[in-house]
């Protein structure tokens, strides 16, 4: 009699065939076999997605596969830590931390986020930005799984449960706001519940380039390669943002060679399909998509009621909005789950404040005033718009000055800036004499604001409504 592990061998032998390697491997590669008994075989998989999805497309294919084999039934169950392979890569490097290598430049072992990456200097600028409480806020369980995204998210759950294992690389494509780095984030905060020790790194394309530009001009290389290509885990955030940037794409080329063939987790995240991403080297294009790929679409409208259910929960503010305004917003903004998100605590604002429910016009306003531009916006409109708005010159906003107004009005001009505008930061800061860093981090404050709805929101839509 066959073991349990070389019948599904067999099954799945049989069943290759007829559903294609690349299918298999995306459906079946963690699969394991867990016992035969009395004409029964019962398997695992990772997640209830991946047995729904299984029961769904491949029931005829397994049923007549195992029928083949003389086995009656076929079960399959739940287990999230599937352990396929004998020890992973994750392991082997957690050791070596252990014995003290990655350390010894008095750095955290643990990479994590783009903080840790950067120079003293640049963190001691922005110490304030409580990175690793930002991304506490990212995980599995306050993401909204639904049709638009389940498949995107169940890879990835596998993923942060088995890394480096079946799908790597992964990619995770689709427009702004749709939960791209919340699932990045979510992939290395779990491998890291699970396994401390892992170097994990996520980290954008943006801050990437930065890195290896310094890294390049301060005859850092050696440091910087070292540290890319002993993470165990790579996650880098808007790689369309490397079209063009031929030395950066082929750094992350010999970066991704050289973890790839350790078996090292990488995830990278899209705006658009590999495809469609200009200026990027063939040769990269095709690594990125050497894995597997999943988009990401707007949320349906049951979706987006739970994601905004879940945000007044964790701010406990559940009573605050009625079930018809969260109808509303949910069939009016859903194009984008940051916008629909700013959009609530804007009228969660409103409410407090007022101590009124808003009215159905104001709603219909506020969402005619919120509807995304679609063309970007010219430096010049954003800077004299928001220097009128804070009653400052135009020169002042470009200046040094450091005067509290004109440092709250040039603020947010960057932030509008990046926001309606495909600017980088490094252009940013030259149209507003300042360094890269300094740009990045007044975007940030400012996204910080509206993620809480602090006092800069109400200038930061005012503006919005008058671009
Ligand atoms: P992207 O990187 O695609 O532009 P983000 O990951 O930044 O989008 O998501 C935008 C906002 O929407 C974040 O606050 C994120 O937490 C939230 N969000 C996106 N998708 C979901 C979801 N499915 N469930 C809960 N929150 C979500
Ligand atoms: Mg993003």
């Amino acid at each position: 009699m066959l073991t349990p592990d070389a019948t599904l061998q067999a099954i799945l032998e049989s069943i290759k065939g007829q559903i294609g390697e690349r299918e298999l491997a995306l459906w079946f590669s963690m699969i394991q076999a867990d016992s035969l008994q009395d004409e029964t075989l019962q398997i695992s998989v990772p997640s209830a997605y991946f047995k729904q999805s299984i029961e769904k497309k491949y029931s005829k294919q397994l049923e007549s596969a195992v029928s083949a084999l003389g086995i009656r039934n076929i079960i399959i169950n739940v287990k999230a830590n599937i352990l396929i392979d004998a020890p992973s890569s994750l392991k082997k490097s957690a050791g070596e931390i252990r014995h003290g290598t990655a350390s010894d430049d008095g750095e955290v072992p643990r990479v994590y986020g783009d903080e840790n990456l950067k120079t003293t200097t640049e963190r001691s600028e922005n110490k304030q930005s409580g990175e690793a409480k930002a991304l506490q806020n990212y995980t599995f369980e306050n993401f909204v799984i639904g049709p638009t995204n389940e498949f995107a998210a169940s890879i990835a759950v596998a993923i942060g449960n088995n890394p480096g294992q079946a799908y790597n690389p992964y990619l995770v494509y689709g427009p702004v706001g749709l939960g791209k780095t919340h699932i990045l984030k979510a992939v290395g905060n779990k491998i890291i519940s699970a396994n401390p020790k892992a170097k994990v790194l996520y980290i954008t394309s943006e801050a990437f380039l930065n890195l290896f530009v310094e890294a390049t001009q301060n005859k850092g290389m050696t440091k910087f390669r070292n540290k890319m290509r002993t993470l165990d885990v790579l996650l880098i955030d808007d790689v369309q943002f490397f079209a063009g940037k031929e030395q950066t794409q082929e750094e992350l080329f010999h970066i991704f060679n050289v973890l790839h063939s350790e078996e090292r987790q990488m995830v990278f995240a899209s705006d658009r399909p590999v495809s469609r991403i200009q200026k990027l080297e063939e040769r990269l294009a095709s690594r990125f998509q050497s894995g597997t790929s999943a988009d990401l679409q707007p949320p349906t409208a049951e979706m987006a009621i739970a994601i905004m259910k879940n945000e007044l929960k964790k701010n406990n503010k559940t009573d605050i909005i009625s079930d018809g305004i969260l109808d509303f917003i949910a069939s009016h903004v859903r194009n984008n789950i940051r916008d629909m998100l700013s959009f609530l605590r804007k009228i969660v604002g409103y409410t407090e404040i007022t101590k009124k429910t808003v009215s159905l016009d104001v709603l219909k306003r506020w969402v005619a005033d919120h509807k995304p531009k679609s063309q970007s916006i010219s430096v010049e409109k954003i800077l004299k718009l928001t220097a009128s708005h804070f009653t400052v010159g135009l020169s002042d906003i470009r200046s040094k000055k450091r005067t509290r107004e004109i440092t709250k009005a040039r603020k947010i001009a960057i932030f509008l800036l990046r926001k309606h505008n495909t600017l980088t930061f490094t252009e940013i800061g030259r149209s507003l004499s300042m360094s890269h860093v300094a740009a990045n981090s007044a975007y940030t404050t400012i996204e910080k604001e509206l993620e809480i709805g602090g006092p800069l929101c109400e200038h930061v839509f005012a503006i919005e409504a008058t671009l």
